[in-house]
C-alpha cells in the first residue's frame, strides 16, 4: 500500500487529519530531503524516513513501489498537494496497478499564498510553472500569454530557482505586453513555514524584488484591487 500525502505549506498546523492518520499508518515515509524534514517533527515516535535527491522523482517511486511490493505500508510526501506538481502523477504511472495507490490531497500553495495576500483568487484564475524542466519555455510563454488574454488572475508556482533566476522577468516582461505595469499583484515566501514573508505590489515591480523558488506569485486580473493593502479580487456577483 502507498499513500501519497500532501503535507500542505508546512505548517503542523495545516496539514489534514486525514493525511496526518495515513502517515501514522506508515512504516516508513519517502521524500525529498526538504519534505522529510517538514514532516518529521509530525511525530512522537519515532518513524523511518528514506530521504531522496530533488529531481530524482521516478527513482523516488520505484523506491515507494519496491517498499511496498515487499509487504511494507509507504507514505510517499509532497509539499501542498500531491497532485499539484507533486509525486501522485509520477506514482500512479510507475505502479500502474501492482499496489494500491491512494492519493491523499494538501493545501496546496495558490490556496495557503492567496489567504496570506488576502482573498486574490475570488474569481477565475490561472496556474502556471515557470519550470522548463519538464515543459518547454516556448509552451510556458504560450500560457502566460492566453491567461492574460483571457483576464484570469494568474497565480505563478516556480518563478526562479537557482538555474533560471531570470525566468520571473522574463515572464512580466510577457505579461505587459498585455496588462498594465500597475495591476495589483503579490508574493508569499515560503507560506506557513520558518521566515514567512509577503509583499502587496505592482506587476511593473515584481522585477525588482527578491523572488526565489520558495515563493508563490499572484497577479489580478482586471477586477483585483487593494483594500486595506489587501489584494482582493471579488467573487463577481453584480450589486
Ligand atoms: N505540490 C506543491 C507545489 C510544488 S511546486 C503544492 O501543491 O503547493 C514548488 C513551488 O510551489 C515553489 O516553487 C513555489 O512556487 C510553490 N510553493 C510550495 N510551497 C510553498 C510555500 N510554503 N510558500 C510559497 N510557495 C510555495
Amino acid at each position: 500500500m502507498i499513500y501519497v500525502v500532501g503535507l500542505g505549506p508546512g505548517g503542523a498546523g495545516e496539514i489534514t487529519p486525514r493525511a496526518l492518520a495515513a502517515l501514522e499508518k506508515c512504516d516508513l515515509i519517502v521524500g525529498y530531503k526538504a519534505y522529510v524534514e517538514l514532516a518529521r517533527p509530525l511525530f512522537d515516535k519515532e518513524k523511518e524516513f528514506v530521504v531522496s535527491a530533488m529531481k530524482q522523482e521516478r527513482d523516488r517511486c520505484e523506491e515507494a513501489l519496491r517498499l511496498s511490493l515487499s509487504g511494507r505500508t509507504v507514505g510517499l510526501i509532497s509539499s501542498g498537494d500531491p497532485g499539484i506538481y507533486g509525486m501522485a502523477g509520477i506514482m500512479l504511472e510507475v505502479a500502474r496497478g501492482r499496489t494500491e495507490v491512494e492519493i491523499i490531497p494538501g493545501i496546496t500553495a495558490a490556496s495557503s499564498s492567496a489567504a496570506i495576500l488576502g482573498a486574490p483568487l475570488g474569481c477565475d484564475f490561472a496556474v502556471i510553472s515557470l519550470s522548463d524542466l519538464l515543459t518547454p519555455w516556448k509552451v510556458i510563454e504560450g500560457r502566460l500569454r492566453a491567461a492574460a488574454l483571457a483576464d484570469f488572475v494568474i497565480c505563478i508556482y516556480n518563478p526562479a530557482s537557482h538555474g533560471r533566476p531570470e525566468h520571473l522577468s522574463r515572464a512580466a516582461d510577457i505579461l505587459m505586453e498585455i496588462l498594465p505595469a500597475e495591476r495589483p499583484a503579490g508574493w508569499v515566501r515560503s507560506a506557513g513555514r520558518k521566515g514567512e514573508s509577503c509583499r502587496v505590489t505592482t506587476l511593473g515591480e515584481l522585477k525588482n524584488q527578491k523572488i526565489d523558488m520558495f515563493c508563490t506569485v499572484i497577479i489580478g486580473s482586471s477586477a483585483t484591487y487593494v483594500i486595506d493593502g489587501r489584494l482582493v479580487t471579488p467573487r463577481g456577483y453584480r450589486e
